[in-house]
């Protein structure tokens, strides 16, 4: 299939979809390898292929403020626009020796109904590279009353941002090491992470509900000030988007000890302070509950996913910014108090 966002520079193909926009001559691929020159025009290699597919709780990818306690459906191509030294998925971005399972976006969509999922969730790679399936998939699934989620580097084109805010209901930006641009040069392969706000701005501008991720690497990515300094600069976009502090652990070709949980619990601390209102840790067990200002849990996580929703507190009448609503499974709704 023909890619979209590229044009034509003599007999190279100078692809748009990401910030990367690599310069692609006959026969050759870009940096994710799977967008290829054939004869001045840039085809998909990865349209229609789904290497992996499972149904998670909407929590996992993870959004908490975002249809809690629902069914994601959860799929991804090959390839990626990064080539970050930690990736857990690093066989399926990276490293692949297949492209998977032939699949239409009819299969993706009826998959998803039946496995009684509320949505899908465009994951575990980099959705950007695979995004004529996905976009193809999602204007499908919204038909079908489906949601839509990206979870992403945040790398893409502004014109693919913006294309992508059409058919996406919601999405998590993944930052590593609180946007550090020499951290992203040496360990992600990109020359910063500036733009990636950029995408964050237009997400939120355009109506996409957004969550924020930062993961904290020891050593290479927990310098406390740049932390803070990222924080401002989230909560200048909206103190009430929620960001994840996320724990590191080995993972390809990292093997430096995972993060301990205490310097996660101190960068909760610090994102708080910054003006951050919702601030969760990642990959931890516990700490995971929306709580109201007065003091009462008004969405229960047990485990990760949601286990009781409320709305509105009953104690002062708060209202958390939860999106997705419709989404919402009926029973875990209560209006009667969470014990
Ligand atoms: S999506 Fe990005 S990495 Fe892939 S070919 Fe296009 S510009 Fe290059
Ligand atoms: S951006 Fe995500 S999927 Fe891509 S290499 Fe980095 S960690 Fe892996």
């Amino acid at each position: 299939m023909e890619a979209l966002f590229y044009e034509r520079t003599g007999k190279d193909a100078v692809c748009r979809l990401c910030r990367r926009f690599c310069r692609i001559p006959p026969g050759g691929t870009g940096f994710c390898r799977v967008r290829k020159n054939e004869s001045g025009r840039l085809e998909v290699l990865n349209y229609g292929r789904v290497a992996a597919a499972s149904v998670d709780p909407v929590e996992k990818k993870p959004f908490f403020h975002f249809a809690p306690g629902s069914l994601a459906f959860s799929i991804c191509s090959v390839g990626c626009n990064f080539s970050c030294g930690y990736c857990c998925n690093w066989n399926l971005s990276r490293e692949w020796t297949d492209f998977g399972e032939e699949m239409s976006p009819e299969d993706v969509v009826n998959a998803a109904l039946s496995s009684g999922s509320q949505g899908i969730s465009y994951t575990y790679t980099e959705p950007t590279v695979f995004f004529e399936f996905a976009s193809d998939c999602a204007k499908l699934a919204r038909k079908s009353g489906l949601y839509n989620t990206f979870v992403t580097n945040g790398y893409a084109s502004e014109e693919a941002v913006s294309a992508a805010s059409g058919f996406l209901d919601a999405a998590v930006i993944d930052f590593k090491a609180a946007a550090d641009p020499e951290f992203y040069r040496k360990h992600a392969g990109v020359r910063g992470a500036g733009e990636i706000f950029r995408t964050l701005e237009i997400f939120f501008e355009k109506g996409v509900f957004v969550e924020v991720t930062n993961l904290v690497i020891p050593r290479l990515g927990d310098d406390r000030r740049r932390f803070e300094v990222f924080c401002k600069r989230i909560s200048d976009i909206s103190p009430e988007i929620p960001l994840h502090v996320l724990r590191y652990f080995p993972s390809y070709r990292f093997s430096l000890p995972p993060t301990p949980e205490k310097t996660i619990l101190e960068f909760v601390e610090i994102a708080r302070k910054a003006g951050l209102k919702y601030v969760y840790p990642g990959n931890l067990p516990s700490g995971l509950d929306t709580v109201c200002g007065c003091g009462r849990v008004l969405i229960k996580r047990v485990g990760l996913p949601a286990v009781s929703v409320e709305l509105k507190c009953p104690e002062c009448g708060f209202e958390p910014p939860v999106k997705g609503r419709k989404w919402i499974p009926k029973n875990l709704l209560k209006t009667g108090g969470i014990k």
